[in-house]
């Protein structure tokens, strides 16, 4: 398994709990644990913040196998995956603004919600050519109608194994058509994720709550691509006094504040029983 932390910003003990979850789970199954940087997002992610959480997970009794792999040295591997999904024609050019969205979304059948579920007419080969021509921004979405489309009865066959609730059936149907790449981002957590785990061959994704949501179009991408889905266990979140989760703008709550004033990882590992 593996612990896959974006360093954006300080772990606080959120990210603690959830890489010692995915330790404890390789430990016990006497399996592999590898760390991954995914910092795809050049602008948020910082050296400084990398070497951090290194130190942090040293302190808390942490060890992976290495290279560690960061995915901001491997756009390439994302960039044919998106090819691959073009060329299976699941995805497609969204020219939309926020703005044009927003009232697309209030005036679908449903009535106003949150997600876009994709044109309703899909913009002409002529005018998708003029627009690039014309230099315009747009995102790559997966369209949820072409991948079933494209696998036919795989599509209502998907599972994923969870622990306890046994095989969840996958629905990607609530995530609506997302956005997977945009023109000048060739990548997403999404592609980049999916391709990674194949790639280094994690067997038990042991992550937050927090993406069960995404689940299914990781699921989705998987079956598209013709890669091995993974057994997925989503543990809870901690929160924290207020009855909050743990955020990256919780100063007092982060790894580094907690060593520097003397915490101990044993103290801190108290606090994940139960
Ligand atoms: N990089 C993601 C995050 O920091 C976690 C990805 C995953 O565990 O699938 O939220």
């Amino acid at each position: 398994t593996r612990f896959a932390p974006s360093p954006t910003g300080h772990l606080h003990i959120g990210h603690a709990f959830s890489a010692w979850t995915a330790f404890q789970a390789a430990v016990e199954a006497e399996g592999r644990f590898i760390l991954r940087m995914e910092d795809i997002d050049t602008v948020r992610c910082k050296q400084e913040f990398e070497q951090v959480v290194l130190d942090d997970l040293i302190w808390l009794g942490l060890d992976w196998e290495e290279p560690v792999r960061r995915q901001s040295e491997h756009f390439a591997d994302y960039a044919r995956v998106l090819e691959r999904l073009c060329a299976l024609g699941v995805v497609y050019r969204c020219f939309k603004t926020r703005r044009e969205i927003m009232e697309d979304i209030a005036r679908a059948p449903h009535g106003p919600g949150e997600v876009y579920r994709g044109p309703v007419t899909p913009i002409s080969a002529d005018e998708e050519a003029s627009r690039i021509e014309a230099g315009d921004a747009y995102a790559w979405r997966l369209s949820l109608a072409r991948s079933r489309d494209a696998l036919g009865p795989r599509f209502a066959a998907m599972r994923y194994f969870e622990d306890g609730r046994g095989a969840q059936v996958v629905d990607p149907d609530p995530l609506g058509d997302v956005i997977l790449a945009r023109k000048d981002v060739g990548t997403s957590y999404h592609i980049a994720v999916v391709h990674d785990d194949a790639l280094q061959g994690i067997s038990h994704v042991i992550r937050g709550e927090d993406l069960r949501e995404m689940t299914p179009l990781h699921v989705l991408l998987q079956t598209l691509l013709d890669l091995p889905t993974p057994v997925y266990r989503h543990h809870r979140l901690l929160l924290d006094e207020t009855g909050e989760r743990f955020a990256k703008r919780n100063k007092s709550a982060t790894l580094k504040a907690l060593r520097e004033n003397g915490v101990t990882p044993d103290a801190l590992l108290s606090r994940f029983a139960g």
